[in-house]
């Protein structure tokens, strides 16, 4: 398909990549788009329009939460028949929490949304941000025969590799192989040429209907299990006000020890309606609560398994589901069931 076809609408919400060091404090501090484009003047060779929209001001990826979210949504929304694909600058530190909520924010999707970002600010020599940049608009800008974008889903770009974006986690603070999506095979590697994993991409969806979600419900929290952790901090995190659901993240196949009071405050949590789900600490494999006793206890309590999600991905997929106003059963349904492509089940 010739790429004249394509559009590209990118979105700068901010992070290290649209940084510039202050020469006298040596802090970093943003830059404006059009100096963003300063420094990359290969921008205007990609033979298609790229438009552009920017945060003002630009955020550090900290201080993203479920209102920017929303935006994001907002905005992809209002330009979706406008361009072929998006592609999201954004900080590193919470793009895989944006890219997991995207994912369930954005149902029916057919369109390329490519988050990335950099180590490195755009200003510095060295920069990881250049390459980053460029890669993810020329995928987000890929078409088939047919016109419809190579990649319909949301995906993070970084240091070469394209990942599912719910599947993906900042894995290292100073590397340009900063993220890693360890359940899922990539999306696609770009060496000289951008090659394709089309087994595991998104199939096109036939009816495209993009059906936006604005809805989250952010009473959720995380609760790592450790040895020696106290029953206090269990019944301090179980007992808050409103919250509704609990990111368990245990040891292996998804063990917790064997304490009484600890089975008996989650059994409790869940009979009151709390949505406790146990994911893995471990990076890759997923959780199997019958394989062992320490495990097979927490599903006698009533906790969910969350199989091979991420952390960021389960948080997410939590908030959205609260949103929903559904019962406890049906969320709990729900994130037991791959929504998008978030888990293998
Ligand atoms: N603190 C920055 C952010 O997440 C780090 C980065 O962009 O890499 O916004």
């Amino acid at each position: 398909m010739n790429p004249h076809n394509s559009s590209i609408l990118l979105i700068y919400t901010g992070g290290t990549i649209g940084m510039i060091e202050n020469p006298e404090t040596g802090a970093l501090e943003n830059f404006s788009l059009e100096q963003l484009q300063k420094h990359i003047p290969e921008l205007s060779q990609f033979s298609f329009h790229i438009a552009t929209y920017q945060f003002d001001p630009p955020m550090d990826s900290s201080d993203i939460d479920p209102e920017v979210w929303r935006r994001l949504v907002q905005i992809i929304v209002a330009n979706y028949d406008r361009y072929t694909g998006f592609v999201i600058l954004h900080g590193t530190d919470t793009m895989a929490y944006t890219a997991s909520a995207l994912s369930f924010m954005l149902e029916g999707l057919n369109k390329a949304v490519i988050l990335t970002g950099s180590q490195l600010p755009i200003g510095v020599l060295r920069t990881d941000g250049k390459e980053n940049l460029l890669t993810s608009i020329e995928i987000a800008g890929a078409l088939d025969e047919a016109g419809n974008s190579l990649v319909p889903e949301v995906s993070i770009f970084f240091e070469n590799h394209l990942m599912r974006g719910n599947r993906t986690t900042k894995i290292n603070a100073e590397n340009f192989n900063a993220f890693r999506s360890f359940n899922f095979p990539v999306l696609a590697r770009a060496g000289i040429h951008i090659k394709y994993n089309n087994v595991q991409l998104h199939p096109h969806d036939v009816h495209p209907k993009l059906k936006p979600h604005y809805l989250l419900d952010a009473n959720v929290a995380i609760l790592k299990i450790f040895p020696g952790i106290q029953e206090n901090v269990v019944a301090s995190i179980l007992n808050i006000e409103g919250l509704k659901g609990v990111i368990l993240e245990t040891y292996g196949s998804g063990n917790a020890p064997r304490k009484e009071w600890l089975l008996r405050r989650l059994s409790n949590a869940c009979e009151s309606g709390m949505v406790v789900v146990n994911i893995t600490q471990c990076n890759a494999g997923s959780v199997e609560m019958e394989r062992y006793e320490t495990g097979y206890q927490l599903l006698q309590a009533g906790v969910v398994s969350g199989y091979d999600s991420t952390t960021e991905s389960a948080v997410t997929k939590l908030m959205f589901l609260l949103g929903h106003g559904h019962t406890p059963e049906v969320v709990r349904q729900q994130m037991c069931i791959s929504l998008a492509g978030e888990i293998t089940v």
